[in-house]
């Protein structure tokens, strides 16, 4: 199959609505730019086309897919009660990065939520994917347009490099805002429950609803298999570089004493090694080249003076990091209040849980 890339920013936009509406009103793919990453849409509602989501990606069917829409009308198709809490978020959130699972309409196939009774969906606020969706009518299913366990895409050349050869179209917008996943909350309980966190905080949610809970798998490593994370795909190792990462913190000069300490160590062992620091630090980093002569690639992820940066560059520096073709990456971590949960939660499984403090 030959992959369309259509460029949103320079296409007469009624060219690339029509193209990508037909596409998607005839059961095919396009990966479409949000607010949070690039999602790999199809029409939620027909099983067929949503197959060809998880062949795409390579995704475990039992990992459900969220449905976007384009206005609360769409809902009544969807779900069989929106309760108050739903109705509270959406004014407050919508659109926006918040994922709500609610029980699911008979309409919604199974193809579609990995075979459970609730729906999650979404209104995302990219004026690329909300013209879209009001245009052709079709309430989206789009998982992020990644192959399954590869960093989420966060530009549309991160989409090619997964996707070139298995979907219609890409429609490139430029690199996306957020770059981390919407905030997914439970309310088909009693209580709302956040089953992965998102740029969307729990301190957010609860100045609007009350009392929420948190997935107690999502806080930490679980090797208790019995212990299944209430959002299926919150279980699989995500966003993995293809270098083995090592996340270190603590005290900033005691980190980046240890990370050259262990970057020299491997590069001395004739590996490659990457490192991820920040504005503030990647100066301090000096590591010797290999024995090939390669240099370490280290790369800043943003500053920690605005924690947006840090999210926003996240995705897309672990896949640099791929292309560099490094076997080893050293990571600082990052402040885990409100926000930057969401940031460590991803890192953590990226580098698998494994991390060292040095006080
Ligand atoms: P992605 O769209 O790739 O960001 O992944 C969607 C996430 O939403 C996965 O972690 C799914 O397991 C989760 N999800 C989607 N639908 C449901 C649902 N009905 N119940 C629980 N989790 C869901
Ligand atoms: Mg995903």
């Amino acid at each position: 199959m030959k992959t369309l890339i259509y460029n949103t920013k320079e296409m007469d936009e009624a060219v690339w609505l029509e193209a990508a509406g037909r596409i998607l009103a005839e059961g095919g793919l396009v990966a479409i730019p949000t607010e949070t990453v690039y999602g790999l849409a199809a029409n939620a509602m027909d099983e067929t086309a949503a197959a060809k989501i998880y062949a795409a990606k390579g995704r475990p069917s039992d990992n459900p897919l969220i449905v976007h829409i384009a206005d609360m009308a769409a809902m009544d198709g969807l779900v069989t009660e929106l309760p108050e809490t739903a109705v509270k978020l959406a004014e407050k959130f919508w659109p926006g990065p918040l994922t709500m699972i609610l029980p699911k309409r008979p309409e919604v196939p199974y193809g579609t939520t990995g075979g459970l009774d609730t729906v999650a969906v979404r209104m995302p606020s990219h004026p690329v994917a909300r013209k879209l969706i009001a245009s052709s009518g079709i309430c989206l299913a789009a998982p992020s347009a990644n192959t399954s366990g590869r960093p989420s895409p966060t530009r549309a050349e991160h989409v090619y490099e997964d996707m070139n050869g298995k979907i219609d179209l890409i429609l490139d917008d430029g690199p996306v805002g957020i770059g981390i996943e919407s905030t997914i909350v439970d309310l088909s309980g009693e209580v709302p429950m956040i089953l992965r966190p998102g740029y969307i905080t729990k301190a957010m949610i609860e100045e609007v609803v009350g009392e929420v809970r948190v997935d107690p798998a999502i806080l930490s490593e679980n090797k208790d298999k019995n212990f299944r994370p209430k959002a299926p795909g919150m279980k699989y190792k995500h966003y993995a570089p293809k270098g083995e990462l090592l996340i270190v913190s603590g005290d900033s000069k005691k980190v980046i004493e240890k990370i050259t300490e262990l970057a020299s160590e491997k590069t001395a062992a004739g590996y490659r090694v990457g490192i991820i620091g920040t504005d503030e630090t990647i100066g301090a980093y000096h590591i010797p080249e290999n024995s090939r002569g390669e240099a370490a690639a280290v790369m800043s992820i943003g500053t920690r003076r605005e924690e947006a940066t840090i999210s926003h560059n996240l995705y897309d520096i672990l896949r640099r990091m791929d292309g560099a073709g490094v076997d080893y990456i050293y990571s600082e971590s990052f402040a885990e209040g409100s926000r930057g949960q969401a940031v460590m939660n991803r890192l953590l499984k990226a580098a698998g849980h494994q991390r060292i403090d040095v006080g």
